[in-house]
């Protein structure tokens, strides 16, 4: 039988690093087959390189990340502030969805700090909706698939919202012991140390990694480092309520209790 597989479709080479990695890292411990597909090439990540050489770099960067997290690596298709809801777009990843037919998609918020997240998160639960609809075409071209997905969605950067409001996850994994693994894979990203201390003020950004994930370990409560994800309603994904990633994690993965409780309040 084939093992269960996760794909985590994110916007630019670095971000599953940063936010999906240690969840993806624990789902191959427990035998899930793990995919991972960033849609943008990262062209604009540097001050000093050219276009067309950042992207090399990067593509080359981000082969590398996946190979230490083990998982399969996906090219990206657009480029920097170009990932739109195009039809493009998202016939080509819906193609990579029915090829993958994961049973967990990590993707980013729906809110977020840039518009290139939220609109990699639009895509990815799209191509994910239309996946067994045979009259939607991909490109290149794939049958349609049955299978029940479940979309999580990821913490945005800086845990808030483009509007500064505080995300709260509906869930935590404690990510403690694959963060090394997890780091290893960001530092892959050589290309950006430069880059993110000079346009956000990072410092390191494997320092930042750190104290995200330190901080999200900190709201659970049990966590040393942790990630946090929002699971998306299952209408069109399953046919019940399920949650793959709670089953599979076991004891890694804490249910926020509070908010599922602020789901089911009725005023
Ligand atoms: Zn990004």
């Amino acid at each position: 039988m084939k093992p269960p597989r996760a794909i985590a479709i994110a916007a630019h080479p670095d971000d599953i690093e940063f936010c999906m990695a240690g969840t993806l890292l624990l789902l191959k411990e427990v035998g899930w087959e793990i995919h991972y597909l960033n849609v943008s090439t990262g062209n604009c990540g540097s001050m000093t390189m050219s276009a067309a050489k950042t992207r090399s770099t990067r593509r080359a960067e981000a082969k590398r990340a996946a190979k230490i997290l083990g998982a399969h690596w996906h090219p990206p298709m657009c480029d920097d502030l170009e990932i739109l809801y195009d039809i493009k777009t998202l016939r080509r990843l819906a193609s990579i969805v029915r090829e993958v037919s994961p049973s967990i998609v990590l993707t980013h918020s729906p809110q977020d700090y840039m518009e290139d997240h939220m609109n990699t998160c639009r895509l990815a639960v799209t191509a994910a909706f239309s996946r067994g609809m045979p009259n939607f075409k991909t490109i290149p071209s794939r049958p349609a698939v049955e299978c029940d997905v479940t979309l999580y969605h990821a913490l945005p950067h800086g845990l808030r919202d483009g509007l500064r409001r505080r995300i709260v996850p509906g869930s935590f994994v404690n990510t403690t012991s694959v963060h090394a693994t997890k780091r290893a894979a960001l530092a892959a990203h050589v290309s950006q140390k430069p880059w993110l201390d000079a346009s956000q003020g990072m410092d390191s950004y494997l320092l930042a990694m750190d104290e995200m994930s330190r901080e999200v370990g900190k709201l659970s409560r049990r966590f040393k480092h942790a990630e946090g994800w929002r699971r998306h309603l299952h209408l069109g994904f399953s046919s019940s309520e399920i949650d793959p990633l709670s089953d599979a994690l076991g004891k890694d993965c804490l249910i926020n209790q509070s908010y599922e409780r602020s789901l089911h309040a009725t005023n």
